[in-house]
This record gives C-alpha cells, sequence and structure tokens, in this order.
C-alpha cells in the first residue's frame, strides 16, 4: 500500500474551441458585473476583443502584465480595479497575465477568470511568483487560485512554434518532477505520465504546423494536467536549478527549463526508478534523461546553458548556490555531482 493525501482544488474548468465567447456567461455565473480584463502590451488587441465581446461586462483593460509580476505593475493595477469598482478579473495571456491576475486576487480577494495562451500552467495552480527590486519570491496560497479557467485551443495558434517548444517542455518539467516528489500521489502519477505523452506527440506535430487545432488541443490539454502535477506535489532538483540559474543570470525561464530538464532527470535516475520507467514509457524512447534530450533536440528548443550565454566560470557559482537550502529531492545533492550536471548542461551533452 502507498498512503497518500491529494488535494483537488475547486476550479472549474471549461476546454474547446471557441470557448471564450462563453465569457460573459462565467462571468455572470460568478454574479459579477464589472470585469478588469488584463493581458502583456503584445496582446491588447485580442483583450480589447475580448472586452468588446462581453460589452457592459467589461469594466477596461489593464495591459502592462510582465514577466515575473513586478510588485510596482500589481499596484497599479489594483489601483484601476478599484479606481474602475471591478469585482472580478479576466486574465487572457501566459503565465504573466495569469500571475498579474493572481497577485491583484491577493490584494482585493477578486475572482478570476483565465483563457490561457501558453502551456506555462499557472492557471491551475496556487503558486504565484512576484519579483520586487530584482528578486523573485514565491507563495502559496489559496487565495491565489483561479476560479474559472477558459481554455480555448483557437487562442494558442499565433503562439510562435518556438516558443509553444520551450513553453512546452517547461510544462513537462512540472509532470517530470511529480513523478518523483516525496510527497507524490497515484492520481498526480497518472496525469503526470499523461501530460508527458501527450506533449511527446504534439509537439512535433505543432512545431511542424502551428496551424494544426488537433495538436494544439492536445498540448494545450496537457498544459493543463502538467499544471495540475505542480498545484499537487512538490518540486526537487530541476526547479531548484532553473530558480537558481534565472535569478543568478537572469537566464530566460523557460529555455532554462528546456536545457535542464534531461541533465536533471540523468542525476535522479539512480534514485528514481520506477519515474524513470513511467517518464521513458511516455516518451516513447529507452531512456528517460537521453528521451527528453531528443525531443528537446527535435523541437529545435536549445540544448545547451551555453547557447543562453552562460560562461563556464559561472558553474561554481551556480553548484554552490543550488547545493544550498535544496528543495526535497529523491537524490541527494552534493556540490561537485552538481558541478557535473551543470558542465553537461552547459556543453549541451546528450545524456546517457
Ligand atoms: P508570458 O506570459 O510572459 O508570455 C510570453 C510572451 O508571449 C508575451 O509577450 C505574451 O504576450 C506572448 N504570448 C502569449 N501567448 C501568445 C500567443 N498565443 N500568441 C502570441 N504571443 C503570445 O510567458 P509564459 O511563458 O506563458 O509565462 C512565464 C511566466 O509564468 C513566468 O513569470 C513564470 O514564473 C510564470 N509561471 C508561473 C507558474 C505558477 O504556477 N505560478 C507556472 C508556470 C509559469
Amino acid at each position: 500500500m502507498q498512503p497518500f493525501t491529494y488535494n483537488a482544488p475547486a476550479t472549474r474548468v471549461i476546454f474547446g474551441s471557441g470557448t471564450r465567447a462563453s465569457l460573459a456567461d462565467e462571468v455572470r455565473r460568478l454574479s459579477c458585473r464589472r470585469a478588469l480584463l488584463l493581458s502583456t502590451a503584445p496582446q491588447l488587441g485580442e483583450a480589447d476583443t475580448l472586452a468588446a465581446d462581453v460589452g457592459p461586462l467589461a469594466a477596461g483593460v489593464f495591459a502592462e502584465a510582465a514577466m515575473h509580476t513586478p510588485v510596482d505593475v500589481t499596484a497599479r493595477a489594483v489601483a484601476q480595479a478599484r479606481a474602475l469598482d471591478a469585482d472580478c478579473v479576466v486574465a487572457l495571456g501566459g503565465g504573466s497575465a495569469t500571475g498579474l491576475g493572481k497577485a491583484i486576487a491577493l490584494h482585493t480577494d477578486l475572482p478570476q477568470i483565465v483563457l490561457p495562451t501558453t502551456y506555462a500552467g499557472s492557471e491551475a495552480t496556487a503558486i504565484l511568483g512576484q519579483t520586487e527590486g530584482g528578486r523573485k519570491t514565491t507563495l502559496r496560497s489559496a487565495r491565489v487560485q483561479p476560479e474559472v479557467i477558459v481554455y480555448d485551443v483557437d487562442l494558442t495558434l499565433t503562439l510562435p512554434p518556438q516558443q509553444s517548444a520551450v513553453s512546452g517542455l517547461n510544462a513537462i518539467a512540472h509532470a517530470v518532477e511529480a513523478l518523483y516528489a516525496h510527497d507524490r500521489n497515484p492520481v498526480t502519477s497518472l496525469i503526470a505520465g499523461e501530460a508527458i505523452r501527450r506533449f511527446a506527440h504534439s509537439l512535433p506535430q505543432l512545431v511542424a504546423a502551428p496551424g494544426d487545432r488537433d495538436a494544439r488541443s492536445d498540448a494545450l490539454y496537457a498544459a493543463w494536467l502538467c499544471g495540475c502535477c505542480l498545484n499537487a506535489v512538490s518540486m526537487g532538483l530541476h526547479h531548484k536549478l532553473c530558480h537558481t540559474l534565472g535569478g543568478m543570470f537572469d537566464l530566460p525561464h523557460a529555455e532554462t527549463h528546456a536545457v535542464i530538464l534531461p541533465h536533471a532527470v540523468a542525476y535522479n535516475a539512480p534514485a528514481a526508478a520506477d519515474a524513470m520507467q513511467r517518464i521513458a514509457l511516455a516518451l516513447g524512447a529507452t531512456d528517460a534523461s537521453a528521451g527528453l534530450f531528443d525531443l528537446a533536440n527535435g523541437l529545435g528548443a536549445p540544448t545547451s546553458l551555453a547557447a543562453l550565454g552562460l560562461q563556464p566560470p559561472d558553474i561554481d557559482r551556480a553548484a554552490a548556490a543550488a547545493a544550498e537550502t535544496p528543495y526535497t529531492n529523491p537524490r541527494p545533492l552534493s556540490v561537485l555531482a552538481l558541478r557535473a550536471l551543470l558542465d553537461d548542461a552547459l556543453q549541451g551533452v546528450r545524456p546517457i
């Protein structure tokens, strides 16, 4: 028997094509009348269209969402929500717009509806990462868990192929680490295997044909599953390394995940045999880490930290920092072994 604890969030999920047409109904279903729409600046056009679609239910549009949720942007958005007497927020976009909606909810308790347009998966979590003065902090609170997710595959068709690839690999990392999490459970493991399988099939298809609705739909479904994994269990070495590298060297978020994942998995392989078997099976590969490397390589995603701008002398600092206050991980961390892992990742060596 494997004893476990499983918490399921009370989120309403609508999935399909053209589902954004249900937004007005969803706003009314929350007993709301004045929605503040949120987006990044490049997605202002889509946010304006959505606002026009819901007519008088839209109180306004705030299009300043930015990567890693800067607190000064949140302060301006909260002020606008209060000035407009908004009674809910609607985030249209990737993790940046979703993060802003969560941050507003944290301050105001306004209910959130999210229409995701990337594979980040933030819409499915009660996690919020925020930055202030260049420092990122992360919190977990039921207050930031979105109430409604409206997945509309049509909104993802414009996500460029390379961005789709790294966004998908970033999501796969949540499912992979869920499979060897110390607090894993059978439900999350089932979800994680299916998420990896769907992404492994759909990402090559949609990179080759970005307008392929079936592949896009599979990837969006997989992204939700990956977000559910991230929400349900603890992340390990891979996430620790990515947060360390991102924070210390300002490396790009999703690309860093894409490079590190095969190496973090190779590191943990001797201590997580069952997870390795499940990952390999889901990928249709003989080895989990090599399979992940080949998937990223085949998608044209970056496979070396050098390609992201990391220099050889940075490795020692990164290894030492990653070994400090480690996340719970199946294989214990040693600075020497982490240094070897990062050296392989720097050079883009295929594991095994
Ligand atoms: P993002 O939301 O910043 O989007 C990246 C860029 O792509 C933006 O300029 C955006 O306007 C554009 N874009 C988004 N969707 C598009 C589409 N369909 N077509 C064309 N352009 C589109 O990036 P992201 O990768 O989605 O999210 C990254 C952020 O999310 C990070 O801050 C990360 O820390 C956070 N995140 C949080 C969680 C969580 O659970 N809290 C989970 C995953 C990621």
